[in-house]
């Protein structure tokens, strides 16, 4: 048996339903696929319909339960407990990310920072939800004030580009607030979130709190149709999202939705290029582009334009490609064939409208790379923005460079998507770089800087990018009602 083997004999893959690892009522399962070499590593219970009503019931009984009575304060202990479960276990979890979704060991070992840090943060928040004592203008005989209450049964449904990272940010405000919740993780992602379930449990969450049914989209389609789920938390694709907000109307549920984009990231001439060119690169190819933000929209003033592509080209040609687990690589393969299918048509599309290939976008083949999805990181220079590489969400590592001339011209058209969820400004002029922070419509931007992330900052989209925020106190806000209460005092 080898080590691999050994981790993933000891990972769970059942559902969570009512602190207990449980099969699919079906009985039926779906393998989960290691992309460096697409061999099956695991079966995972495929849940149903029946069993996300089973999981629903169990969420409904606990927050009825000891789980509604429990202190804020003993919410926060078990959630500091589960931190630091998640830190003593973090290498089996970074390799379970690694060996199913393909990102580098180096990024999912890094990723534990910010999981646990994440963790700590929603535990201290725990203990500091409260309402406010209102001056009601005109009837002094009544007091008023607010109180604020667990939302009830959370839903939460993620996509496969950082699961173990998606699970912790999804359980653990639900849990601060006092909610109880349901997690589907995506189908190509399923073992991470299955072992932190576990962990969940070992910190003694108690059963019912915690469930967790993996399967396909149809599982996540039972649990937004749900009648009993009080609140939907999404982060997926926008097609995906706009579906859910339909089925979500049905019993009028809360909704977070956290969308797709296609960042601009804007170099203004006076950019400091040592630090630029390394951030823009990265800021597309990390993850092999499978970043909700990732900044594919590079727009270059005229007179560094030719300059930036060369560098960013070059910059490019020295970046690794192969597979997680080797720690040299800095790119892995797409998550799936599906992926790679999606961004190879993209591959094809950028050339046929006209486009300039400068550096990577060929599949890579030799050696251990044969049997994954691997692509050496495409740049394209002389862009044009009706070009369907700039305007679709790719959701893989391909740049699109567009030289630009003006301010008013380049805000223009970086604000020109239907999408807002980040943006990147780089310039050594303070008022340029405010200027450019009102104007750019997206939930975050960045200054000479791309893809800072942090539990106490929120996070989220404008326009098509979706609404709510997760991260920072806004993240607790959204798990929890307000209750009105009016007292008469006289
Ligand atoms: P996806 O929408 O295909 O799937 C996301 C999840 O939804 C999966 O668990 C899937 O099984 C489930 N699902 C599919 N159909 C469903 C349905 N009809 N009802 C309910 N659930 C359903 O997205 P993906 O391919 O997994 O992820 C990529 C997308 O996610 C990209 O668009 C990316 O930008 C976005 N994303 C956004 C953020 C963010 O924070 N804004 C973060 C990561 C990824």
């Amino acid at each position: 048996m080898t080590d691999h083997d050994a981790l993933l004999a000891a990972t769970p893959t059942q559902l969570l339903i009512d602190g207990r690892f449980v099969p699919a009522a079906s009985g039926e399962t779906f393998a989960t696929l290691n992309p460096a070499t697409g061999a099956a590593i695991a079966q995972v219970a495929l849940g149903g319909t029946e069993d996300v009503d089973r999981a629903v019931a169990a969420a409904r009984a606990a927050l009825d339960g000891a789980w509604g009575r429990m202190k804020p304060a003993e919410r926060q202990a078990i959630l500091l407990r589960l931190a630091d479960l998640v830190a003593r276990d973090f290498e089996p979890l970074a390799l379970l990310d690694t060996l199913e979704m393909g990102r580098p060991i180096t990024s999912t070992r890094a990723m534990q920072d910010i999981v646990v840090r994440a963790l700590r943060h929603f535990a201290g928040l725990a203990t500091a939800i409260h309402g406010q004592t209102l001056a009601n203008s005109f009837a002094v005989e009544l007091l008023s004030y607010t109180v604020k209450e667990p939302i009830g049964v959370v839903g939460a449904i993620i996509p496969w580009n950082g699961p173990l990272f998606s699970a912790a940010w999804k359980i653990a405000p639900a849990l601060a607030a006092g909610c109880t919740i349901v997690l589907k993780p995506a189908e190509d992602a399923s073992l991470s979130p299955l072992r932190f379930g576990a962990l969940c449990m070992e910190a003694g969450v108690p059963a019912g709190v915690v469930n967790i049914v993996t399967g396909m989209g149809a599982t996540g389609s039972a649990l937004s149709d749900h009648p009993d789920v009080d609140k939907i938390t999404f982060t997926g694709s926008c097609e995906t999202g706009q579906k859910i907000i339909r089925q979500s109307a049905g019993s009028v549920k809360r909704v977070t939705m956290e969308l797709g984009g296609k960042s601009p990231n804007i170099l203004f001439a006076d950019a400091d290029l040592e630090r630029a060119i390394p951030a823009a690169a990265m800021g597309v190819f990390n993850n092999a582009g499978q970043v909700c933000a990732a900044g594919t929209r590079l727009f270059v003033e005229r007179p560094i334009y030719e300059e930036v592509v060369a560098r960013v080209a070059a910059f490019a040609d020295t970046l690794r490609v192969g597979p997680g687990l080797d720690p040299a690589s800095q790119i892995g393969p797409l998550v799936s064939a599906r992926q790679y299918a999606r961004v190879q048509s993209y591959l094809d599309a950028g050339p046929e409208d006209g486009a300039r290939l400068v550096t990577g976008g060929r599949r890579l083949t030799d050696g251990p790379l044969a049997t994954g999805h691997y692509v050496a990181p495409p740049g394209f220079a002389d862009v044009t923005d009706d070009m369907r590489i700039a305007r679709e969400e790719i959701f893989g590592p391909v740049m699109s460079i567009f030289p630009f001339d003006g301010f008013d011209e380049v805000i223009a058209r970086a604000n020109a998507t239907r999408f807002g969820l980040a943006g990147g400004v780089w310039t050594r002029d303070i008022t340029k770089a405010h200027a450019a922070v009102r104007r750019i419509r997206a939930g975050t931007v960045w200054v000479n800087h791309y893809f800072a992330m942090d539990p106490s900052v929120p996070f989220g989209g404008y326009k098509m990018s979706g609404y709510g925020r997760e991260g920072g106190f806004e993240h607790v806000e959204s798990y929890l009602n307000t209750k009105s209460v009016w007292i008469r005092t006289d």
